[in-house]
């Protein structure tokens, strides 16, 4: 294995599916949906595959989808986007920040992440040689330490990666924190690449999105996807939206990583971006009620409960049962219980910061999440 990936583990969430498979688990680790996604969304698909849309798309996307992102992206945030020159469609979310981060970042430079941090992230940055400066967000807020960000950003950063919603503890940036972070990132001249994915999963505020404030445009890459607001994760489907002169090194990138991403499911996504307000409605409402059975749930089992303000996940703190670590304890959970999570400490440079939480997911129907919260009550 080659020096940039030989400190990485594989992958916490692979390896805790495997876990919850071999014991019988209810899985409330890995984030994804356990219903599946619109009908409308699907017969889409299947109409352009029947339609012959099936050769490689146009390498920075199907016209029609960068059309649509734009449509969208100006009715959530008010910008106005180029849909050719600042828009490019990439295979998943995942591999917008690989392409942006290689796309973008030099060897040497240094990039600011909040921890706990998405693992993928640590891994892109490796692969582009670049300096990596942690800082971490503390329970029970997980707000922004403004004088730690301050002493750390400098003339020397480049970049700094945003998740609002963030997984996995569901905090909001606050449009104070993102103001602040703004302006510290003009004056330092420092890059924003922010991964949005969870926008349409804000249950206590509103999302707000780095580029919308003033002076943020032109030096934020706004990557999101698919997956999590059409219950469609497989699909692949994500996007970097950005100025020109940024979007230029994602597309470098992309064309060398995948060169384009699957044509009909990009017909797909297009279909799926123009859903009336309705549906959107309706996702967040299901979504709340998942919600409030688990964060009940947890609460009644007698976990610390921290509080989650986007995204389908939910942060606890395991320590009132007595295991001295995340993993330990989710072990025992699987193994012992038959309920999977996922532990935080892989999410942050300094694995002993996460060791008292871990994450539950809620993007399960409403029987497992209750038969999940049942075994937990009976065996915990
Ligand atoms: N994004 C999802 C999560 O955080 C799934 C990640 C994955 O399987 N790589 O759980």
């Amino acid at each position: 294995i080659s020096k940039r990936l030989e400190n990485f583990k594989a992958s916490i969430f692979t390896h805790m599916s495997n876990l919850a498979v071999k014991h019988g688990a209810i899985n409330l680790g890995q984030g994804f949906p356990n219903f599946d996604g619109p009908e409308f969304v699907k017969e889409a698909a299947i109409q352009a595959i029947k339609d012959g849309k099936n050769q490689y798309a146009r390498g920075y996307g199907v016209p029609d989808l960068n059309l649509a992102i734009a449509e969208r992206f100006k009715r959530d945030t008010g910008l106005v986007m180029d849909p050719e020159k600042e828009i490019t469609i990439t295979s998943g979310c995942t591999e917008a920040m690989a392409a942006t981060i290689l796309g973008l970042i030099n060897p040497g430079d240094e990039v600011i992440l909040f921890a706990p941090f998405y693992d993928s992230y640590k891994g892109n940055l490796s692969m582009a040689g670049a300096k990596t400066k942690g800082i971490t967000l503390r329970p029970p807020d997980f707000g922004v330490p403004i004088d730690e960000l301050k002493s750390t950003i400098s003339k020397n950063t480049r970049a700094i990666i945003l998740n609002t919603p963030h997984n996995p503890t569901g905090k909001m940036f606050t449009r104070e924190e993102l103001s602040t972070i703004a302006s510290l990132c003009i004056e330092n001249d420092v890059l924003v690449f922010t991964d949005e994915v969870y926008n349409k999963l804000a249950f206590e505020m509103d999302h707000i999105s780095m580029a919308s404030l003033p002076g943020m445009y032109e030096r934020t890459v706004t990557l999101n996807s698919l997956g999590k607001t059409f219950s469609l994760t497989g699909w692949k489907i994500g996007w970097a939206i950005g100025p020109q002169h940024l979007t230029w090194g994602v597309r470098q990138a992309h064309a060398f990583i995948t060169f384009s991403t699957s044509t009909p499911m990009q017909w797909a996504a297009a279909t799926a971006l123009r859903a009336p307000d309705s549906y959107y409605e309706e996702l967040k409402r299901d979504y709340s009620a998942k919600k409030a059975i688990l964060v009940e749930g947890l609460k009644a089992v007698g976990f610390t409960v921290h509080p989650s303000s986007g995204t389908f996940f939910v942060v606890v703190d395991h320590t009132p049962f007595g295991l001295a670590k995340d993993i330990e304890f989710c072990e025992y959970l699987i193994k012992e219980v038959g309920v999977a999570a996922i532990p935080t400490s892989v999410f942050y440079l300094n694995p002993e910061e996460g060791k008292d939480l871990v994450r539950f997911a809620f993007c399960k129907d409403e029987g497992t999440l209750r038969a999940a919260v049942e075994r937990m009550k009976e065996k915990l």
